[in-house]
This record gives structure tokens, C-alpha cells and sequence, in this order.
């Protein structure tokens, strides 16, 4: 038996995980929801759900041998899975390959060394926080081509344009933006995009809340884990999730919902830090903690004073959509907007994929399968996507803007400048 690093007892453990894979296939489908974003682009049966299990199951059943499966043929069969985790939604059998390749990618780093982008894309919250020093500076040289060919030597795609730095972070904002009356009180989980990159997304929700008479606290927190968890680096994912339920349970226990701005980020403590300490109590009170920054607004169930918008095009985020779907955003941007939600599938560039060098094509693909000719063909409809990768690929793809839903719906609040 393989001795994983995650925690697969959920599923009676890592061979019955692989096992529920029954063959029939549905994940060879070309169109209509997420699952497989590799197959839907390729075609190639390599790239299945499907082919990962089997892959699997040969060297758990002993067909191959144990060290193929940190061999090439393993390498070759995960590497065009984005960890999209429609598959534990859409495939009758919920097979969750996205955990699967977490733990192939620590056994294989394990056994061969991990490299310097995987570190560097694990700690990116670490890079971002050291960018943001200086980052007038930073952002000089990161627009250089000198920068990106530097970074191409790192593994990163020379074609893409490598991620910039707000001139100040959302911590530094937030003492100066208002606040509700309570007695309602919302945790706001400070994810790396909104800390570093666009703290307007953050501002955007505090008003938000603030309109809807909630207080907004800011805990210290550390990087959820997420970019860890998709360069298979499960112990240094595990530190973090330690170091986060120190640090929020405090709030927990007072029962404050705790909110995140970025899908994947929330949803990380949500649905994999059971993975990672499936013997800590507290990591399910913290899952039933944890709410998308649509879902919070809605259960707070008041009314907010939005003028009336322009008519959003709506992509979702992957991990929303297996886990959670895009019903509350729809919901909540309906209150001041007629809203069309693309059948987008996964929009290719899923957290730092798109980046790497060799998925350059496949990441473009991708996008091009449904999400950017929408994109191209949304008019004066504002573009809407939760997702901070998804908004760079939407840009890299497509050249359009496009926000946060807290960001959108706060420039409707009465006295706020309309954007989009
Ligand atoms: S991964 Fe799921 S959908 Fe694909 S063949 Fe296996 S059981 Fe069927
Ligand atoms: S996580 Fe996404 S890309 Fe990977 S096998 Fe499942 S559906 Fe395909």
C-alpha cells in the first residue's frame, strides 16, 4: 500500500479513493460543465480523469511497478490536470483527482527533490509580501522583458506577464474604511491576491458589509495553503492550515462566519484542511465557518442601497463551482443586475498552471473553448469573475477588465463611482 502524506479516510483511504473510478467514461464529454479540462482541449485519452485513476490503480494493483508512480508516465498523465476538482462533483462516482495529483506531486518531489518554481510558486505569498517592500520599483521590473525571460528560467512562461503589487496593501487600507453598526460581525479572511495585488476587491467587500451594517474584522492569518497544495509541497500546507486555526479559532468559537474574497482560497479550508489534520476537532468547525463573500452577504439578508448596473457576463470559479456553484453570486449580483453565467468550464489558467512553461497552449485553449469568445462578445456588459486567475487569464486572453463582484456591486453603493 501506498503511504500518502494527505488523508484519504473520507473515502476509506487511497486505493478505495482510486478504485471509485468505474470506467464509464463520462469524463470523456467535449462540452456542458467542467469536467475535464485537459480532454475537452485535447481529446487524447491520456488527459481523461479516467486515465489518472487507471494510471493509479495499475501501480496500487501492482500492473506497474511501485516507483512508476513518481516515474515519467505518471508525470506525463497528471501534468495537464489544472486541479479544477470538477471530478469530485461531476463524475458520478466523485472521483477527486485534484487530491490525488497533490499527492503524487509531494511523493514525487519526495523522491526526486521539488524545484525551484514549485517553492517559489508555493510561497508565493512570501515573494508578493517581499515584492510589495518597494513596489513601484518591483512593478518597473517586473513589466521588463529582461524580467520575464529572467523568470522563464524559473519555469514560468515567457509569454505571460508576471503579477504586479498594489501600492498598498489591503491591511494598510483597512483601518480607514468605514465600518457597520453591528451587533452582526464578519471575519474577513485576507487572501494573498487581495493583501498584495488588488486590496480594492477587499475595500469593496468591507463597504459592502459596512452598507449592510456588519463589522468587519481583519485576523492575521497566513497563506491558506492552496499554492502549496498544487505544487504538492503537503507539509509545508499542513504548517499552514496549523498556524490558521490558531489563529482564527478565537473568532470561530464566538461564532463569526468567516469570509473569503477568493474561491479557492476559502474553499482550501473548507474542503482540504480535513485532508491535511483529519484528527484536529477544529477543523470542522472552521469548514462550517468559512463562506464565500456572496454567501455572507446573503445570509445577512439586508438590503443594500444599489443603483441599478449594467448587465454582468458571470464566469465562475472551478472550485466554487464543484463545490459550492455560482447560485449565491448570481444571487447577490441579481440585487442590482441582470446576470448571464457562462458555461465556461475552467477558464485554464487555475491558480499558477497557466503560467508554467509547456501549458502556455493547452491553459490558451482552454479559454479560447468558450470563455474568451463570450468575453470578446460581451458588449457593454460588465465581466464578473471571483476568481483572481481567472482575471488574469480573462486579460492575458481577451484584454478585458473584468472584477470581483465586490468590486463591481460596490461601485453601485449610493456616493461610489460606477466602474466596469
Ligand atoms: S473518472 Fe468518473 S466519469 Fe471518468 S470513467 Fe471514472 S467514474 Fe467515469
Ligand atoms: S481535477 Fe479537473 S483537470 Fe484534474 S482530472 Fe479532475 S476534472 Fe480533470
Amino acid at each position: 500500500p501506498i503511504n500518502t502524506n494527505l488523508s484519504f479516510k473520507n473515502q476509506g483511504g487511497f486505493a478505495k479513493a482510486v478504485e471509485l473510478c468505474n470506467g464509464s467514461g463520462l469524463c470523456r464529454k467535449r462540452t456542458g460543465g467542467t469536467m475535464c479540462p485537459s480532454y475537452m482541449v485535447t481529446l487524447d485519452e491520456q488527459d481523461t480523469t479516467r486515465a489518472r485513476a487507471n494510471m493509479l490503480r495499475s501501480v496500487i494493483e501492482g500492473t506497474l511497478p511501485p516507483e512508476e508512480l513518481t516515474g515519467r508516465r505518471m508525470k506525463e498523465v497528471m501534468d495537464l490536470c489544472v486541479g479544477c476538482k470538477a471530478c469530485k462533483t461531476e463524475c458520478p462516482s466523485s472521483v477527486d483527482v485534484a487530491s490525488m495529483k497533490t499527492e503524487v506531486l509531494y511523493q514525487t518531489g519526495r523522491e526526486h527533490g521539488f524545484s525551484m518554481r514549485q517553492k517559489a510558486a508555493g510561497h508565493i505569498r512570501r515573494q508578493l509580501a517581499f515584492a510589495s517592500l518597494f513596489p513601484s520599483l518591483y512593478n518597473t521590473v517586473a513589466g521588463m522583458r529582461l524580467a520575464r525571460r529572467a523568470a522563464g528560467l524559473a519555469g514560468i512562461d515567457p509569454r505571460r506577464s508576471l503579477p504586479r503589487v498594489a501600492k498598498e496593501t489591503f491591511s494598510k487600507r483597512f483601518p480607514e474604511l468605514p465600518q457597520g453598526a453591528g451587533p452582526v460581525e464578519v471575519a474577513l479572511f485576507n487572501d494573498t491576491w487581495n493583501e498584495y495585488q488588488r486590496p480594492e476587491v477587499g475595500e469593496g467587500a468591507v463597504r459592502l458589509f459596512a452598507a449592510a451594517g456588519a463589522r468587519v474584522h481583519l485576523p492575521e492569518v497566513v497563506c491558506c495553503g492552496r499554492p502549496m497544495l498544487s505544487e504538492g509541497l503537503v507539509d509545508e500546507a499542513r504548517k499552514n492550515a496549523r498556524r490558521n486555526l490558531d489563529l482564527l479559532m478565537p473568532l470561530i468559537e464566538r461564532g463569526v462566519p468567516l469570509v473569503g474574497l477568493e474561491p479557492s482560497c476559502i474553499l482550501t479550508m473548507r474542503d482540504d484542511y480535513g485532508k491535511l489534520l483529519p484528527d484536529d476537532g477544529r477543523v470542522e468547525k472552521l469548514a462550517d465557518a468559512t463562506r464565500l463573500f456572496e454567501e455572507a452577504l446573503l445570509e445577512l439578508d439586508r438590503d443594500l442601497p444599489l443603483r441599478d448596473g449594467e448587465p454582468v457576463l458571470l464566469h465562475g470559479h472551478c472550485h466554487q463551482k464543484a463545490l459550492v456553484g455560482t447560485g449565491p453570486t448570481e444571487r447577490l449580483l441579481g440585487r442590482a443586475a441582470d446576470v448571464e453565467v457562462v458555461d465556461s468550464g475552467c477558464c485554464g489558467m487555475a491558480g499558477l498552471f497557466g503560467y508554467e512553461k509547456g501549458h502556455y497552449e493547452a491553459s490558451m485553449q482552454m479559454g479560447e473553448r468558450r470563455l474568451f469568445p463570450a468575453v470578446r462578445g460581451a458588449g457593454e456588459r460588465v465581466v464578473v469573475a471571483p476568481g483572481t486567475s481567472c482575471r488574469e487569464q480573462i486579460m492575458d486572453g481577451t484584454e478585458r477588465l473584468a472584477l470581483h463582484p465586490a468590486e463591481y456591486l460596490a461601485s453601485l453603493l449610493d456616493g461610489q463611482e460606477t466602474v466596469g
